[in-house]
């Protein structure tokens, strides 16, 4: 299967509610996580390029649903990040909306890459997550990211955790990720591109 080194990757828009969202109908894979789980490095290494990532860090845009088409056939869809310290409820609860409703209310929506730090046991608000993702019925993959902060030994002992709480009781895909020396990206590649083409 193709992996190239860089990937054809335009940014189309910022979405701050459903009417914003695209309406091509082209097959879309979604990435959520915790603020500062690597997310935009992800996107970078991911494409090959800097400048999706220099999007979903502009300030505003952080709080939106970015939408990026990859190869004139796929949309990545950068869904803002939660657990910030100390964000007021309302913007908890603008985030749950506005994710909810992307989630909850999207045919396109083919896949979702939840997130999670390798480096820590399962956390209460990605378990909180991965509850929501389950309602949705969506497919799911997980990334354990900033694989390469961890000693081997480590990295083993965490991904046991990690997989029991996020992909083992349904056999989703579990792929650690590093951005630093491209770990996981070919395999993170391969499951999206199994979605996409599954939907075209
Ligand atoms: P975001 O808030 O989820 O978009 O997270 P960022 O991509 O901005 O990453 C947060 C911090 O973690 C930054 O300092 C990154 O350089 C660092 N980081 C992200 N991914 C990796 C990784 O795979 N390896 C290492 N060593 N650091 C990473």
């Amino acid at each position: 299967m193709k992996q190239p080194s860089q990937v054809q990757a335009e940014f189309v828009k910022s979405a701050a509610t459903p009417n914003d969202f695209p309406r091509d109908g082209l097959p879309e894979v979604a990435i959520v996580g915790r603020s500062n789980v690597g997310k935009s490095s992800l996107l970078n290494r991911l494409a090959g390029i800097k400048r999706l990532a220099a999007v979903s860090k502009t300030p505003g845009r952080t709080q939106l649903v970015n939408f990026f088409k990859m190869e004139k056939r796929w949309y990545l869809v950068d869904l803002p990040g939660y657990g910030f310290a100390k964000v007021p409820d309302s913007v908890k609860r603008r985030w749950e909306t506005l994710v909810t409703s992307y989630l909850f209310e999207r045919p396109a929506l083919r896949l979702v890459i939840l997130l999670v730090d390798a480096r820590h046991a399962p956390m209460a608000l990605d378990l909180e997550v991965r509850d929501l993702l389950e309602r949705s019925g969506l497919a799911l993959a997980v990334v354990a990211t900033k694989s390469d902060k961890l000693s081997r030994s480590a990295l083993a002992r965490n991904r046991r955790e990690l997989t029991a709480a996020f992909s083992e009781p349904l056999n989703r895909p579990f792929i650690t990720f590093s951005a630093v020396t491209g770990e996981g990206r070919k395999e993170l590649w391969n499951v999206i591109e199994t979605h996409v083409r599954a939907a075209t």
